[in-house]
Parts: structure tokens; C-alpha cells; sequence
């Protein structure tokens, strides 16, 4: 670029000299002594002149001038000869680049293989956006010369050529590049590279695997944008729950929804000003727990309701998400029984589908403490080991339940009592796995009030067998464990008998006689 765009530029200085010059009146007289005009050959530059009056350089260089409003300054000023030459540069800039294109249209023309010559244009800076039509040609995508050309499609016969010049459809570089030109068809959003330049040849195997991969990444997009359209995820509700949340202000059962309580694995807990309904007392402050209808976490709890008797044979026969559905009903049907024993926990207002409305534990909007969280004085400590024991042992032979996720995190602190939460999970003790799931239970309140020095808090085995009414003697945990799966089976087989008669089971009965 440099030797022939120095020529333009001695050309470009040169005629700034010339008393005629095709630049107006840019130099004329100019005697300045550090003038390029002065070290350029006159005769030169007028002959240069002469020839080229007239042409379309001219023309442009003088539109630009204009534009630029780069009017020469006072004599002895060289910046308008750096301008012009500048200028003069830039068309021949786009002439060599011209040329170029011509002579790499020509060379890919009869060839398999592109060329391209894009890296030996000239990139001017005063290129600018207001560019000549033939650059719109340019950009124009249809003719872009620097897009590999498509493949021809091959005759029937399968072949072209005679003898050694014979190329079959199967020819490995003619395949490659078929292939390169077919990942024009993969998903925009699948990143293929840009391969188009180099000629890329892509062997069978290896478009394959990338086809594959690209069929799968869209598949999982939109299984993507399902499970978020369709999900009620962290912080935002999915559509269907925000319809029926709304609806339900709408019907005056609530009158604000106004803000999380809680946001678990399984479920979103709001809080919600009471409203009115006909044939009931809403309370003044509601909690709204809604499932989440993300199914991954209750895939996991499969067992709580599957082998529950009474959602047994329904559970089969539903999809998903109607399975989320029967949490909440399970919820609001192991409330019912509590409070109708009078254990302490809240009263269910209303349920539709996946929510459930209940009243509110806590005061003002905010929610009562769970024992975790609660300070407690000893005494306080004390009396809610009691009461916890005392909440089991009811629920356990009066509610014919078994809570199966108790723990400081389920058990509220309000009013200076404790207060029994998040029962969807509970089962009846003739579950198959019933006496693990109290078990359990027994281990978490067991610890919870040792380690909150209650001195007369039992060990998990002393406070099953007390719940119970079991008396495993077995020291050792996976004794102990053993011991407690044999009852279970003894006492499903004995339940399950009695259920087919018809007969309503009472644990303590069951208990009695598998001892
Ligand atoms: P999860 O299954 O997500 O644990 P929970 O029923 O335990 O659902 O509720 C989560 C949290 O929401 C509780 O720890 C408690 O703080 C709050 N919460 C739930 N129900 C009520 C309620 N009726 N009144 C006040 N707070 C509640
Ligand atoms: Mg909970």
C-alpha cells in the first residue's frame, strides 16, 4: 500500500501547486518554504491536472472539502495538504480494494475452493458512512464475496468428470464443505463458529455429533422456558398461581396480599389481610402457603403420599401436578383432624388447588418464631418440651397421625405456647414406613431440648417408645431401628387386614397387640 499510495499522495501535494488546479483555489500561490507544494514537482503536478479535470475524483475531493468545510488556511498552511493528500489516499484505497475484488471474484469462480482476499484490503480511517453506492454493492449479502459459495447440487448420476478427473458425490472434500454449509440450519442461538471464511470441511462424523448436540441444547431451551412458564419458582409466582391468588382478593375472601413470609423448598408462605366469606369467619390475618409447582422436590417425598392408604389409589392415576395438589389437601385434611383433637395449629380457611389459606400465627404481619429462632427463658424451655410431648402423643393416638417432619423448624412460639406447623407430609402410623418417620421425629425434638439444657428431656428411644406406647428394649440405634421395622410390618399386616373389613384403626390398639 505504502508505494503506490505515496505515488497518490506526491500527485495529491503536487496539485496543490498548480495555478489551475482542480482544487479551486486551495494552494494557489502558495510559496510557503515548508510547503510539501515546494519539494513536489510543479510540471508533474500540472500535467496530472490537466489530465484529470473533470473526473469523479474531483468531484468528490471538492464535495468533501465542502462538507469538511476544510478551506485552506492562510498561506504557508500545510494542513490542507495533509488533508488532500489524506483524501487522494483514500480513493485509491478504494480502487485497490476494487481491484481486489475483481481478481478474487475471478480466481473463485471456476475453483472448489474460495479465496479471499479480505485481508489485504485497506481499511482507511476516512472511510466514513457515507459510502458510494458501489460499497452498498459490497455489503449487499446476496453478492457478498467473502461467503463461501454453496455447494452445486451434485447430477443424479452421482458423478461428474471423466476418468481421473472423475469427482463422485462422496468426494471427501465436497462432503465436508456440503456440511459446513448445512450448519446454516442449526439453531441461531447454536454457536457454530465462523468457519465460513476458512473453508471448513466437516467430516460426516463430526456434523453428526454437532447436529445432535444442537437438537438437544434446543430441547432443553425449551424445556427451559417450559418449567419457567410453568413453575411457581422463588420469588415470582407462576401465572396460574397469581390468577388464583387474584381471584381470591377479587371474591373479597382476602382483602391484600401483602408480602413472603417464607420461601421453602416445597412451598412459598404469604401473608394476606382476612376478608369475608358467607358461611364462615375469615380471620383478620391469614397465611397463604402455596406448593410450588416445581416438581423436583416432591419427586423426592414420593413416599409420604404414595403409600399413604388414603391418597394410594388416586396418586397412580394423577399427573405431576395434580399431585402437588393433594399436598395441599393433605395439609388441610391433617389440620382438620388436629384441631379437631385440639392441638395447637392453624385453622385452614380455604383451599384451592395448590393453595391453601389458613390463619396466621403472630401478630402485625409478623409471623411467630419458630423454636429455633425463639429466645426462650428455661422455663419457657420446659414448658414447651411439654407441650411438644404432650402435641405428639395426641396427635400420635388421637389423631391417628405421626407428623413425619417434626423439628424446631415446624414448631411456632406464639403466645407463649407452641403452636404445630407444616403437616403435609404426616402420615398414619400404619404407613409402612410410620414408626421410622416418629422415630425421627422423636431425635429431633430429643436433641433439639437436650442441647437446650431441658434436663428432663428424654432420649429418642425413651420418647418413642413413650408416643408410642411401644417398649422397644434395644440399646443400640440400628437395634433399635430394626426393632421398630419389625413393628411396622406386624403392624401393617394387621391394619391393612382391618382396613379391608371395613374396621377404623386405633393405634394404640394395633400397638397393644403387636406387643
Ligand atoms: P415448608 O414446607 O416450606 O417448610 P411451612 O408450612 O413450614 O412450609 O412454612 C414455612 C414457614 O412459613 C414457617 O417456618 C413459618 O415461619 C411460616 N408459616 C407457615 N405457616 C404459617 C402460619 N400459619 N402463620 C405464620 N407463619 C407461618
Ligand atoms: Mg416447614
Amino acid at each position: 500500500m505504502e508505494g503506490s499510495g505515496g505515488e497518490a499522495l506526491v500527485a495529491a501535494v503536487a496539485s496543490t501547486a498548480a495555478p489551475k488546479s482542480p482544487w479551486g483555489k486551495v494552494g494557489v500561490g502558495a510559496a510557503a518554504p515548508c510547503s510539501l507544494a515546494d519539494v513536489m514537482s510543479e510540471e508533474l503536478a500540472q500535467e496530472l491536472s490537466r489530465a484529470d479535470t473533470g473526473t469523479q475524483d474531483e468531484a468528490l475531493s471538492l464535495e468533501f472539502l465542502a462538507v469538511e468545510g476544510a478551506v485552506p488556511g492562510p498561506v504557508g498552511d500545510t494542513e490542507s495538504d495533509v488533508l488532500l493528500a489524506k483524501l487522494l489516499q483514500m480513493e485509491f484505497d478504494r480502487e485497490h480494494d476494487a481491484l481486489l475484488r475483481r481478481e478474487q471474484d475471478k480466481l473463485n469462480r471456476d475453483s472448489k475452493v474460495s479465496i479471499s482476499f479480505e485481508n489485504y484490503r485497506m481499511s482507511h480511517p476516512y472511510e466514513d458512512s457515507d459510502s458510494s453506492e458501489e460499497e452498498v454493492d459490497w455489503q449487499d449479502t446476496q453478492h457478498d464475496p467473502y461467503r463461501a459459495a454453496k455447494p452445486q447440487p451434485f447430477p443424479r448420476c452421482g458423478f461428474t468428470g471423466r476418468g481421473k478427473s472423475m469427482t463422485t458425490k462422496h468426494d471427501e472434500a465436497l462432503c465436508g464443505r456440503k456440511n459446513t454449509a448445512r450448519m446454516e440450519h442449526f439453531p441461531p442461538e447454536f454457536c457454530s463458529g465462523d468457519g465460513i471464511q476458512m473453508d471448513l470441511k466437516l467430516s460426516n462424523q463430526v456434523f453428526n455429533v454437532l447436529k445432535q448436540h444442537s437438537q438437544a441444547e434446543q430441547r432443553r431451551s425449551a424445556r427451559l422456558h417450559e418449567k419457567k412458564e410453568h413453575s411457581t419458582s422463588d420469588q415470582a409466582m407462576d401465572a396460574r398461581t397469581r390468577l388464583l391468588l387474584y381471584k381470591m382478593v377479587n371474591a373479597g375472601v382476602l382483602e391484600s396480599i401483602s408480602g413472603c413470609i417464607s420461601t421453602g423448598k416445597e412451598s412459598v408462605v404469604f401473608h394476606a389481610a382476612g376478608g369475608r366469606m358467607e358461611n364462615k369467619e375469615v380471620p383478620s390475618e391469614c397465611a397463604v402457603k402455596v406448593f410450588k409447582t416445581t416438581l423436583n422436590e416432591f419427586k423426592n417425598r414420593d413416599k409420604y403420599i404414595k403409600d399413604d392408604y388414603r391418597f394410594k389409589d388416586r396418586f397412580s392415576k394423577l399427573n405431576p401436578r395434580k399431585v402437588i395438589r393433594m399436598w395441599a389437601e393433605k395439609e388441610m385434611h391433617n389440620l382438620a383432624r388436629m384441631r379437631a383433637v385440639g392441638i395447637r395449629c392453624p385453622e385452614v380457611v380455604l383451599l384451592k388447588k395448590h393453595v391453601l389459606v389458613m390463619s396466621f400465627l403472630g401478630e402485625g404481619q409478623v409471623p411467630a418464631p419458630k423454636l429455633k429462632e425463639a429466645r426462650l427463658s428455661s422455663a419457657q424451655l420446659s414448658l414447651a418440651y411439654e407441650q411438644v410431648v404432650q402435641m405428639m402423643l395426641t396427635l400420635f393416638h388421637g389423631c391417628n397421625l405421626v407428623h413425619a417432619d417434626l423439628s424446631e423448624y415446624n414448631l411456632l412460639w406464639h403466645r407463649g405456647e407452641v403452636w404445630l406447623i407444616d403437616v403435609s407430609q404426616s402420615v398414619e402410623p400404619t404407613h409402612p414406613h410410620g414408626l421410622e418417620f416418629l422415630y425421627r421425629d422423636c431425635r429431633n425434638v430429643s436433641q433439639f431440648f437436650r442441647k437446650a439444657g431441658v434436663p428432663e428431656a428424654l432420649d429418642e428411644q425413651d420418647l418413642f417408645n413413650l408416643v408410642s406406647g411401644l417398649s422397644i428394649a434395644a440399646k443400640g440405634e440400628a437395634e433399635f431401628l430394626a426393632e421398630v421395622e419389625q413393628q411396622e410390618k406386624m403392624h401393617e399386616g394387621h391394619a391393612h387386614g382391618l382396613r379391608r373389613k371395613g374396621v377404623a384403626v386405633n393405634p394404640a390398639a394395633v400397638a397393644s397387640l403387636a406387643q
